[in-house]
């Protein structure tokens, strides 16, 4: 039996066809089309894809900066579409940080509770619990003007997490920062969500960091969600031409579905697949291929053919460039500290082979 939807308790925010169109008439341009997911209670969830697909449109409509065109939020089964902003059980911390330049840290973090009308005592513990949680105990009564990028923008997460939303979201938070700094705040904000049990709805352009955060991403391009699903389902089995091409390398071979699981690449030969996919024979599809699953050996039976056609050293591991036949190219990467490092040379003829569970199948939508 199908497995039920899940209950409106389990989810934090349930976004249920969700549309927004800026402008009207013949200027109207649909930012937001027809977009339904479920973000769960204690989540790390993440909205992945490039500048212009409608992220910030989703994450503006979930904090109430915006109102829809069509469809529904709801926030623990409760329907949010005419609650104003500022009652919804929900925080944003945003790009430009928006502190106050001239308060100290602590009144930067506090002032959001006085606002609320907290009693005193409880806004002097949660701001002194806060602090510790963003380890700037030690400087809580420097000004904004006085501390560093990376400070700034942990005294922005401590402001917005020091009432205790449901929901936090994130819009790029990490994105002014550099590169260094960026790496030590994925793994802060990472302990943050986790310490706090609060969701969190983050939004970036970055692969790397969505991987690497996230519980689960959704992928978008265009006002849609592409694909659901954790890093390793969104990395492993891309269900679209454009995630597979979004994350990671990926090798695409256009091919022909001869039935059985098995696919004819045109010169070249035959791969398996482990996905049962819904084409009849003679279909064409497109299979997808990270450079690191392919294996390279001599030329035998049992392995397609091909050309070595240049030798890229990476350190860690080494990218070859091969030709299987005329007009198609792969990338083949092989670790350099493996047992069985592969030393292959311009211009050899080497074999080549793919684990059916490492070949996805996707419609061919070029
Ligand atoms: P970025 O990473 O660049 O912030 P994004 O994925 O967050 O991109 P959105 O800011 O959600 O994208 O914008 C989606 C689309 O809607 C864009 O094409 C944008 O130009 C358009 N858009 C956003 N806000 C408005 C507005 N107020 N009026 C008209 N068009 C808008």
């Amino acid at each position: 039996a199908p497995r039920p939807a899940a209950s409106s308790q389990e989810c934090a925010v349930s976004v249920r066809s969700l549309s927004k169109e800026f402008g009207t008439g013949a200027n109207a341009f649909r930012a937001l089309d027809d977009v339904s997911v479920d973000i769960r209670q204690n989540e790390f969830f993440t909205l992945l894809g490039p500048s212009g697909c409608g992220k910030t449109t989703l994450l503006r409509l979930i904090a109430g900066f915006e109102e829809p065109t069509a469809g529904e939020i709801l926030l623990d089964g409760r329907d949010l579409s005419h609650m104003p902003p500022y009652q919804r059980p929900v925080n944003t911390v945003f790009q430009s940080y928006a502190l106050f330049p001239h308060m100290t840290i602590r009144q930067n973090i506090s002032f959001g509770l006085e606002m609320l009308g907290r009693p005193k005592d409880e806004i002097k513990r949660v701001t002194a619990e806060m602090l510790r949680l963003v380890r700037l105990d030690s400087m809580a009564d420097r000004r904004i003007n006085q501390i560093s990028g990376g400070q700034q923008q942990r005294v922005a997460l401590a402001r917005a997490l020091a009432p205790h939303p449901k929901v936090l979201l994130l819009d790029e938070p990490l994105s002014a920062l550099d590169l260094q700094l960026r790496k030590e705040m994925q793994i802060e904000l990472k302990r943050l969500q986790h310490d706090t049990g609060i969701t969190f709805v983050f939004v970036t352009h970055d692969q790397d960091e969505a991987l690497t955060m996230s519980d689960r991403i959704a992928v978008m391009s265009g006002g849609k969600i592409l694909q659901i699903g954790t890093p390793r389902e969104i990395y492993d089995k891309p269900q679209h031409r454009f995630v597979a091409g979004f994350i990671g390398e990926i090798n695409l071979l256009p091919a022909e579905a001869l039935g059985d699981h098995a696919y004819a690449v045109a010169g070249v030969g035959t791969l398996k697949s482990d996905e049962a996919f819904p084409t009849e024979k003679g279909g064409k599809v497109m299979l997808a291929v990270r450079p690191e699953r392919i294996t390279l050996s001599e030329p035998s039976d049992g392995t397609l053919p091909g050309v070595v056609t240049n030798v890229v050293y990476h350190g860690t591991d080494t990218i070859f460039h091969i030709r299987p036949a005329d007009g198609l190219e792969l990338r083949a990467r092989s670790q350099n500290n493996s047992a069985r490092r592969q030393s292959f040379a311009t211009g050899d003829r080497i074999g080549w082979s793919v684990d059916p569970s490492s070949v996805s199948v996707l419609v061919d939508e070029a």
